[in-house]
């Protein structure tokens, strides 16, 4: 049974590179009939954000990726929390000191900070640690008298040098680093807490982990964490790695920041995010007028790539055909236009039933509520025309107040005397249409344009611009229908009036 965790740190809100990272685990598990687990990393207390927990479980839920365990879900292998193991990691630290595998380290910060403003490329490792002040080079007396004392330590761990630590990546194939280039990492910090590194590799272990997909950051740390595999004599339970791409900037060089989003005027968070406390808040792909499943099918390709022309596809779909081996090693860049294609194609094939409750939300939010067969007319005016859920309010403005804007150029280009008085007939005529509906107002001005011998692309292009203001827009006749006998009657006067 496979089992792969997500791993988030509650430092910040969790950007589109942490939800690709979560989609990619999910679709493994679904894949393999695995298990999916949420692992909260929060032993960073100087990082920590209060509001970044709540704002994972709100995004996993808008996108709706069911987990299988974690602080909510519950589970056998919690706490999944790290702040409350911390009595765990306690325990196998002391199998690592014991195993003089792993010392204690006294030196304070200030000695460590002059060391390093001495030699920027100071690493404390095999070739200082025994010049330094730590239990390799006090006596265990001393040790124990500072730890009664409660003087302040970390513990490292003890690197060996000149060894060979390798170890096969899915995507990455194999990765070997020389144990002589790693410092010995703090495994536990002073204040009690474990490093990630430590905490991490752990839980992974506690927890059964079968696979590590994480992103390429983490690379260059899993050479240390293959050694403590090694420490604790966990190397066949060791979980296979795989290290997914940088996500790029939509232009340019380097990988996606959160700042890319006010640069870019585009999304970076899945949903809006608000740090408790501060006064920016940045707009999610929610907010932007996205549905989510776009945006997973959006991210499931930035990075992966089935092998053959597809975009298009369901969670399902994605479920079904999704591999590792096809997670490419060069970074994906981030283009804001394609998810926008992504999310038009979505909204093209949602029903109106399906569309009608967002768009009745976006009116709602912007103090506008119309009624239900109307809005029903309106979903099916715009639904092939809009790129986000706000394009059903912005581009159907026009609609609810009078025209501030006309195309002039196209309207003088179009217009002569006898078409004016034809105008001017075509609207009163309007007015007494029974039954006025789309098919009527159809059948009516047809029968009008024969009647007088005129054509349509004389008429419909100056009635397009009396009523919208433009030649580009819905559909004419729709559009009439939903303005209604009254109005539609006087926008073509006001037209006549202002032209
Ligand atoms: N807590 C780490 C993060 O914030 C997890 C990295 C990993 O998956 O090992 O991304």
């Amino acid at each position: 049974m496979t089992r792969v965790r997500f791993a988030p740190s509650p430092t910040g809100g969790l950007h589109i590179g942490g939800i690709r990272t979560l989609l990619f685990n999910y679709l493994f598990a679904k894949n393999t009939h695995g298990k999916l687990i949420l692992r909260i990393e929060d032993t960073d207390q100087s990082r920590y954000v209060p509001n970044a927990e709540k704002y994972i479980y709100d995004s996993i839920k808008w996108l709706n990726l069911a987990l299988d365990e974690g602080p909510e879900s519950g589970g056998n292998y919690g706490p999944y929390r790290q702040s409350e193991r911390k009595q765990i990691y306690q325990e196998y630290i002391q199998i690592l000191i014991q195993g003089d595998l792993a010392y204690y380290a006294f030196d304070s910060v200030e000695s460590l900070e002059d060391l390093r403003n001495r030699n920027p490329n100071f690493k404390y490792d095999a070739s200082v640690r025994n010049k330094l002040n730590n239990s390799l080079t006090i006596s265990k007396e001393e040790t124990d008298r500072l730890l009664a004392n409660h003087v302040p330590y970390t513990v490292r761990l003890k690197v060996e040098p000149d060894e060979v630590v390798a170890f096969h990546d899915l995507i990455r194939g194999d990765v070997q680093f020389n144990s002589s280039e790693l410092d010995d990492k703090v495994l536990m910090k002073a204040d009690g807490l474990p490093t990630y590194h430590f905490a991490n590799v752990v839980d992974d272990y506690l927890m059964k982990i079968t696979h590590v997909i994480r992103g390429e950051e983490w690379l260059s740390s899993t050479a240390h964490h293959v050694l403590l595999y090694k420490a604790f004599g966990w190397e066949k339970e060791r979980p296979v790695f795989s290290h997914l791409p940088l996500i790029l900037k939509p232009t340019g060089k380097g990988k996606l920041s959160k700042r890319d989003g006010a640069k870019f005027d585009m999304p970076v968070f899945p949903i809006e995010w608000n740090e408790e406390g501060s006064l920016n808040s940045s707009k999610g792909f929610k907010e932007f007028g996205f549905l989510p499943e776009a945006v997973l099918n959006f991210l499931a390709l930035l990075g992966w790539n089935p092998g053959n022309d597809k975009e298009l596809m369901t969670i399902q779909e994605l479920i079904e055909i999704f591999t590792l081996d096809k997670v490419s090693k060069s970074g994906a860049r981030f283009d804001f236009e394609k998810a926008k294609w992504f999310n038009q194609q979505y909204l093209l094939r949602l029903s109106e039933e399906e569309l009608y409750p967002y768009v009745k939300r976006i009116f709602l939010d912007n103090g506008n509520s119309i009624e239900e067969d109307r809005l029903y007319k309106l979903i099916n005016l715009f639904k092939d025309r809009v790129i986000t859920l706000h394009d059903f309010y912005n581009q159907s403005l026009f609609l609810f107040q009078p025209l501030s804007q006309y195309d002039e150029t196209a309207w003088r280009k179009k217009v002569d005397e006898s078409l004016v008085s034809h105008l001017h007939l075509i609207g009163k005529m309007m007015d007494s249409i029974q039954d006025y509906s789309k098919k009527t107002l159809e059948e009516t001005l047809k029968s009008y344009l024969i009647e007088n011998n005129l054509s349509p692309g004389k008429i419909f292009p100056l009635l397009r611009i009396a009523v919208s203001g433009f030649l580009q827009g819905p559909d004419l006749m729709a559009t009439l229908e939903f303005l209604g006998p009254k109005e539609s009657t006087k926008r073509i006067e006001r037209a006549l009036e202002l032209l």
